[in-house]
């Protein structure tokens, strides 16, 4: 069966990751049908190694060679399946970019997507941490998609609630983990498209504009305006975007904490919890901008961890837990890593 299957072994992972991390996958397999799926789980050996999803690689941690199989996720498609008085739906294959599908969906006039702008990474991994950004999570536009389950060999459709979107998590996260791959999303992009310009951000980059009114490609070039100022390119210096999930504490250790901090950077959440700042947490402990060999803090923004050139993803792990222990030790607040460790 496996000599069908176009694999690789002690493959270099260094240009799939956006850390650009040294690491080596003992095997890997570049993915691009459900028939190669279903030819790994039947192949006795294939199927007992460690297996890895692997999408563009923007929210991985490698920590050291991966002793398993790589799947790199490379289907492709878009297309338009359906519409009703709510909504168009619109169906993406796991192995699209996720900001050119974004770019894709406003080019045919569908508002929805335009805040997720520039966010790095698949189509298919989008569903896995629920991705956000400027007031918008996946979860609001989601509709269904389709997952591979390594368990059973079966196809199966997942609806919103199934998949238990949280912040920055999901099923997927739990009990699917390490047993499904996704192969295709669907997303209901609203029919009456209001914009959510929630986050200053937005409207201030849309102000200096000159625009009041704007439309979902106005607020998508501001979106990729702002986080192209905030944020480091990849292709520039090795990062995952934002490291660390942003804390959520109970009320009382928020005021605790103010009584302390007056400038606690701190926003309620309907439930009565409080979400905390990461980058301000880390930015108190006096990180931003600092090294430790290769490893770094970016300097425009705390809660983004960095590669200066040739660290390894253990150096990294070793910085963020240096940071993580400073921050629990000054803030009594655990800090949980927002990418995946392999
Ligand atoms: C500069 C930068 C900015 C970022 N900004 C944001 C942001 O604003 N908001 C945000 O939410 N995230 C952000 N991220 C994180 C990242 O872009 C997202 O998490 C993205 O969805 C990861 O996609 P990926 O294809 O690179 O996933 P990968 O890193 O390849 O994989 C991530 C996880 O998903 C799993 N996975 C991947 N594909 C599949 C699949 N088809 N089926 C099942 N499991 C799969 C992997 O096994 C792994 O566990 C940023 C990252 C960078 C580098």
């Amino acid at each position: 069966m496996t000599h069908s299957l176009p694999l690789q072994y002690n493959y270099s992972l260094r240009h799939l990751n956006t850390f650009g991390v040294d690491a080596n996958a003992q095997a890997y397999l570049p993915v691009s049908s459900v028939a190669q799926l279903q030819a790994v789980r039947q192949d006795a050996t294939l199927a007992a190694l460690p297996r890895l999803i692997l999408g563009g690689g923007s929210n991985i941690l490698l920590t050291r060679d991966f002793p398993g199989l790589v799947l790199h996720m490379g289907s492709k498609g878009i297309e338009i399946v359906g519409e009703d008085a709510e909504a168009t739906y619109v169906r993406a294959a796991a192995g699209e970019n996720w900001h050119q599908f974004v770019l894709w969906t406003l080019a045919q006039g569908l508002g929805g997507l335009e805040n997720l702008s520039l966010i790095p990474g698949s189509v298919g991994a989008a569903p896995i941490q629920n991705i956000g950004a400027y007031g918008i999570e996946l979860k609001d536009r989601f509709h269904a998609l389709t997952l591979f389950d390594f368990a059973t060999g079966e196809q199966t459709v997942l609806d919103k609630a199934a998949c238990s979107f949280g912040y920055r998590d999901s099923v997927f996260k739990h009990a699917l983990c390490d047993r499904a791959v996704v192969l295709d999303v669907t997303f209901a992009l609203p029919k009456q498209w209001q914009p959510d310009l929630r986050y200053t951000d937005v409207t201030q980059e849309l102000a200096a504009r000159g625009i009041s009114q704007p439309t979902a490609p106005d607020i998508s070039a501001a979106v990729i305006a702002i986080r192209t100022r905030k944020l480091p390119d990849p292709a520039v210096i090795g990062n995952a975007g934002s490291f660390f999930k942003n804390p959520v504490v109970s009320a009382e250790q928020r005021d605790a904490l103010l009584q302390r901090y007056p400038q606690l950077v701190n926003y309620a959440q309907p439930d009565g919890s409080v979400k905390l700042a990461a980058g301000w947490l880390i930015d108190q402990c006096g990180w931003k901008g600092k090294s430790a060999g290769a490893a770094g803090v970016y300097q425009n923004q705390a809660l983004v961890l960095v590669n200066r050139g040739g660290a390894s993803g253990a150096e990294i792990a070793q910085l963020a837990a240096a940071i993580q222990a400073d921050v629990a030790q000054r803030f009594d607040v655990q800090l949980e890593p927002e990418p995946i460790f392999l």
